[in-house]
């Protein structure tokens, strides 16, 4: 295990951080590190300082907003807080909005994070000894990158890249940026692929918040197809805790699957929120009987499964939560938490259906 020459009070730039993870991570980083965090974000739909009100009067904390694409703010960013590390989880993320619109996730996932690395390659350059070799760009992807998997296996980091989405792609292409930015500038860069995340503060248009929000409203749950797609759960807390090993004591130029072990067919996790809700708020009835089969995405991915061996064995990281304890902390975090959801379903964003590229909602 290499560990990092980072000072425990040093100041890290977090991009993408009043997204749902980024949130997360800044809560972390504030809450149980010294580190001084930038949270750069540029604020798109899924962007929310609400998700930031337990820190942001920290004077640890500064937020920014920044499009990562506008390479002159970025400098002016590096040259006034002079950071030691960046952490890059400014992204356009949902698979439903690149199908009914790639522009973004060309410009944001590709050309933001092109600008980003050449603004941190330019700062790099401008640093000497110690601070030069501590330095870190940590970039966070997905294991979409790596398609789909059939009944048996596991993506390794040795899994060739065989992205099938919008959203995939342009993440794909901006690893083999940072990747490039390694390997040709010497730039300290690593990489982590994770499984899909749930937890608190999560956009209500992704999988398990939708499912909360329609069960405990009693409005009809849609799953796409049989509902048989598979994924890889990981619980938000335990995600950031492994960005901080990467940061922390990754080696540079490599690249950590990030996963918590829990395979679930989206149905399995329709019919576990139910069953939750059917404990916490038993006025609701049987909640399975609101589930409802919709026409599948395009092109949806049958099984995602992640193999995280090399972040456990080397960097000694390791999940917390089954999905069992996480699900449930999950389900009754958004039944206290009505306020910060009403702030987001007050605006333009209703639950409505995207991505099926014909413009249907359900
Ligand atoms: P999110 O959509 O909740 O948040 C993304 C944040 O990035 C938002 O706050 C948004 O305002 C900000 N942003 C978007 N474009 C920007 C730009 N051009 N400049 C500055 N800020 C911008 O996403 P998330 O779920 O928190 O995901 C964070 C990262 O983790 C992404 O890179 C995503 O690809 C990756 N990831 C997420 C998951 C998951 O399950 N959520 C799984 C694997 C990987």
């Amino acid at each position: 295990m290499t560990q990092s020459a980072l000072l425990p009070t040093a100041t890290l730039f977090v991009t993408g951080g009043a997204g749902f993870i980024g949130s997360a991570l800044v809560r972390y980083l504030i809450g149980e590190t010294q580190y001084r965090v930038v949270n750069i974000d540029k604020l798109n739909y899924a962007g929310n300082l609400a998700s930031l009100s337990s820190i942001d009067q920290d004077s640890r904390y500064s937020f920014e907003q920044v499009d990562i694409s506008d390479g002159r703010e970025l400098a002016r960013l590096f040259r006034q807080y002079q950071p030691a590390g960046v952490l890059n989880l400014a992204a356009e993320t949902h698979v439903d909005r690149s199908i009914d619109g790639p522009a973004p996730f060309i410009e944001t996932n590709i050309v933001g994070t092109f600008k980003l690395l050449e603004a941190a390659r330019a700062h790099w350059q401008t640093l000497t000894g110690q601070a030069k070799d501590a330095f870190r760009f940590v970039h966070i992807s997905t294991d979409e990158v790596f398609g789909s998997l059939g009944k048996d296996g596991f993506f390794t980091e040795t899994t060739p890249y065989d992205p099938r989405s919008p959203y995939s792609a342009s993440k794909a292409s901006s690893d083999m940026l940072v990747r490039a930015w390694q390997h040709t500038f010497g730039l300290p860069t690593l990489v982590t692929n994770c499984s899909n995340n749930y937890g608190p503060y999560q956009f209500p248009e992704k999988l398990i918040p939708t499912v909360i929000l329609k069960a405990s409203q009693g409005e009809a749950i849609p799953v796409y197809g049989t509902g048989d797609n598979v994924r890889d759960w990981l619980y938000v807390d335990d995600h950031v805790r492994g960005l901080v090993a990467v940061l922390e004591r990754g080696q540079v130029g490599q690249t950590y699957n990030i996963g918590g072990h829990n395979e679930r067919s989206n149905l399995d996790v329709v019919h576990t929120i139910c069953d939750i809700l059917s404990d916490l708020r038993p006025e609701g009835g049987d909640y399975r009987k609101l589930i409802n089969f919709v026409t599948d995405r395009p092109g949806h991915d049958k099984r995602y499964a992640i193999d995280p061996a090399k972040i456990q064995g080397e960097l000694d990281w390791n999940p917390q939560e089954t999905f069992d304890t996480g699900i449930r902390k999950t389900v009754a975090w958004y039944l206290d938490n009505q306020a910060w959801l009403d702030a987001i379903l007050s605006g333009d964003y209703r639950l409505e259906r995207l991505g099926t590229s014909l413009g249907t909602s359900v």
